[in-house]
């Protein structure tokens, strides 16, 4: 046998005596790669789960909800041991799910909750009412700042997926913020279009985001001056910007408003820089991440996962124990700290 041979030989070895020792397979539903934020949740659970002695299947759906079902369906063929889940639409799965169940499958809700289904065993995600209300705190900080003489800031609302339980929370944490100031008279919503059924964005299309952003701009602003908007994802930010952008906001004497968003992801941050959107909300998918991979291992050796929330996430059928991390403002002043210190991200990605 040549050197080369052995090589090889013990790496097939090896590979064939991991799989065999694999402390098992895990399924990893993702809802798409259109934003970079689930790339990185993604790769985080694999190196995770692969360094804990886990195999993975790792599928992205983009945004097609009988495409996510197909996916789970052949994972659950498939004989994986536990599923996680980042749900497109989280009212679809519960068909999918009695059959996980059937097949002593664990079921993970990742960043999303499963709503509609008794086989959700846990939930990790971020404080996602707070992510609203750090929202709407940069908003405001914002207004302060850019428009300190402004006697009422006017202001236009967006949400999030109507289909992502998530958007309910980061809606009513802004809103937990901004009603007192609707109410004293500071804050104006001039389009007076309010509430999730008339403010969500499907998909958190930033397409339609632009475009309704523009039908404001045209039917509520051509003779006065929008200061700010609550954007609740980074993918509508940049689109409402782009529709900001085009009628002239942000050259020449007309400032350009405070716009939020979330995710920190890369096309931001450097918006951020270069002094368009003001905020952005850090969510560590890397710690997403180690509690999921924390949970997964805990099911499956039947003990009890860390949890610190036991009330907030009702589904519908019963309320999901879950695990809640803490997310982070961002803005022009301490992005570098946030996300090149932690090892987020590399100086040559942003700039
Ligand atoms: C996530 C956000 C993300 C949004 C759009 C939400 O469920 O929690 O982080 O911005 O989906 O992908």
């Amino acid at each position: 046998m040549t050197l080369k041979t052995i090589l090889v030989t013990t790496a097939l070895v090896t590979t064939l005596a991991t799989s065999a020792l694999a402390e098992g397979l895990v399924g990893i539903a993702m809802p798409t790669k259109s934003s970079a934020r689930w790339i990185s949740d993604g790769e985080s659970m694999v190196e995770q789960f692969e360094a804990a002695g886990y195999e993975t299947i790792l599928q992205y759906a983009e945004d097609d909800i009988p495409n996510q079902l197909a996916q789970i369906e052949n994972m659950i063929t498939n004989g994986v041991d536990a599923l996680v889940i980042a749900a497109i639409d989280g009212t679809t799965l519960s068909n999918a799910l009695e059959n996980a169940s059937f097949a002593g499958i664990e079921v993970i809700a990742y960043d999303r909750l499963i709503r509609d289904s008794a086989h959700v065993s846990y939930y990790a995600t971020f404080d996602n009412f707070k992510v609203g209300v750090q929202q709407a705190e940069t908003l405001v900080t914002g207004l302060q700042e850019r428009f300190p003489d402004a006697e009422t800031w006017n202001v236009e609302l967006f949400g999030g997926s109507p289909d992502d339980n998530n958007a309910y929370f980061f809606y009513d944490g802004g809103m937990s913020v901004l009603q007192p100031l609707i109410d004293s008279g500071k804050v104006s919503i001039v389009s007076g279009q309010m509430g999730m059924d008339t403010v969500g964005t499907l998909r958190w299309d930033g397409a339609v985001a632009q475009a309704r952003m523009d039908n404001l701009l045209s039917a509520h602003y051509t003779d006065t001056q929008v200061h700010g908007v609550l954007s609740p994802y980074d993918g509508l930010s940049i689109g409402i910007l782009s529709s900001l952008k085009g009628v002239g906001y942000g050259s020449g004497d007309t400032p350009m408003p405070i716009v939020t968003g979330q995710d920190a992801e890369v096309p931001s941050v450097k918006s951020i820089l270069a002094g368009e959107q003001y905020s952005t909300i850090f969510k560590d998918t890397r710690e997403l991440a180690r509690v999921t991979v924390g949970m997964v291992e805990a099911v499956l050796q039947g003990s009890e996962p860390e949890i610190n929330d036991t009330s907030t996430y009702d589904n519908g059928v019963k309320v999901v124990p879950s695990y809640l991390l803490e997310p982070l403002k961002v803005t022009a002043d301490n992005w570098e700290e946030r996300l090149i210190d932690s090892g987020y991200y590399t100086m040559d990605q942003i700039q």
